[in-house]
């Protein structure tokens, strides 16, 4: 067992704090990994806060879905990682494995329900700790590789935002000749930007302002529209063929889904506690469909870094300190990132 740094929460309404947390022994099949940079997804500050589903939470929790380290250590029987490999884990450390969705490459539908890198009970009955850690052990088919051509720091972020944005953008056919527009300009939001620019397709953002005008053109976006204007629902109606909705917080679905076009989809990866409604006749008109997304499976993800790589492709970030962990939280709840908080874990002493 290896006694190692971490920063967690004790309770949904009290400030993150430092904390020791084990990590279990090496077995065959696992990765020891020293994580150098762990995103902050505003998914954190929901499942921190018990605001999915707070009977649930096994306090003290540490969280961080977004890892990227080197490999410090490999069990007997591990043949796809080796020591000082530059590796990641995002949302999922373990999954049935014979599920037909597992089968399919969709670990992230798991029939029996995978394994979250936090807050879930493993395979031994210990509850998973995630990544605002210095090391985490990992089975090894569930950690990815990050090439060379992107750094770590912006890497992490890909782990969780940028799959999670390139999974539907992908799905749902985003290249060229298609109008995306992503709705929210955080964490996912300016993934979804550059990813959907990166695929060839005309990309509108849509934020509650015209605050970050400038940074969605520079990011890729071809058009940026204030939501706050009544006038912009007017202006776009029934133009997109996709909308990627990635807002924490319960927003008007038939006033989006009156933007999209004839056969069009808004596919929502927000995930606001709160229920969201819609009337059956903003999809009637149009033939026009409702959808979600999570995140998505390995070799997806994989196929994402790569692409990322390819095109020198990271996130946004502002690199902090354990200590401004709860700062961060902060601005993440006042829309106050540009665009993702990332924590550097030697600050974790
Ligand atoms: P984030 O960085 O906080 O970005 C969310 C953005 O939504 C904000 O920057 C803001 O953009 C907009 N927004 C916030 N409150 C709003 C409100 N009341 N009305 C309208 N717009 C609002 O969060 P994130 O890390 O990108 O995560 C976004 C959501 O996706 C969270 O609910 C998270 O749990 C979820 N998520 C889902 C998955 C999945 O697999 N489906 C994976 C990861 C995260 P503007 O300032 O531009 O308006
Ligand atoms: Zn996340």
């Amino acid at each position: 067992m290896l006694s190692v740094n971490a920063y967690a929460a004790t309770s949904p309404t009290e400030p993150l704090t430092p904390a020791t947390i084990d990590r279990r022994d090496l077995g065959p099949h696992d990765v020891l990994i020293e994580i150098k940079y762990c995103g902050i997804c505003h998914s954190d500050l929901h499942f921190v806060r018990g605001e999915w589903d707070e009977q649930n939470v096994h306090y003290p929790v540490v969280p961080g879905h977004e890892i990227a380290g080197i490999v410090a250590e490999v069990g007997t029987e591990v043949t796809r990682h080796a020591v000082r490999d530059r590796v990641g884990v995002g949302c999922m450390v373990d999954s049935c494995g014979e599920c037909a969705n597992c089968r399919k490459g969709e670990e992230q539908y798991c029939l029996e329900g995978n394994t979250l890198t936090y807050g879930s009970v493993d395979n031994e009955g210990d509850v998973t700790q995630g990544g605002y850690s210095t090391h985490i052990v990992v089975t090894e088919d569930f950690v990815l590789k990050i090439p060379e051509g992107i750094e770590l720091d912006v890497a992490a972020p890909l782990l969780c935002a940028g799959i999670t944005t390139y999974s539907p953008l992908r799905h749902w056919g985003a290249g060229p000749g298609k109008k995306v527009a992503v709705v929210g300009l955080g964490g996912l939001g300016h993934m979804a930007v550059k990813l959907a620019h990166a695929l060839g397709a005309e990309v509108t953002v849509l934020s509650q302002s015209l605050k970050k005008r400038e940074d969605g053109l520079r990011l890729g976006a071809d058009h940026y529209y204030a939501t706050g204007d009544p006038a912009t629902f007017e202006a776009l109606a029934g133009s997109f063929d996709l909308i990627v909705n990635t807002v924490s917080a319960k927003i008007d679905l038939d006033a989006y889904l009156s933007l999209l076009a004839l056969d069009g989809t808004l596919v929502n990866v927000g995930a606001p506690a709160e229920p969201l409604s819609l009337s059956v006749f903003s999809l009637i008109m149009g033939r026009r469909s409702f959808a979600g997304s999570l995140i998505g499976g390995i070799r997806e993800t994989q196929e994402m870094l790569d692409f990322c790589a390819e095109r020198h492709l990271g996130a946004d970030i502002e690199v902090i300190p354990a200590d401004k962990i709860n700062d961060a939280y902060d601005r993440v709840l006042a829309s106050d990132v540009r665009y993702r908080f990332v924590i550097d874990t030697s600050t974790l002493t």
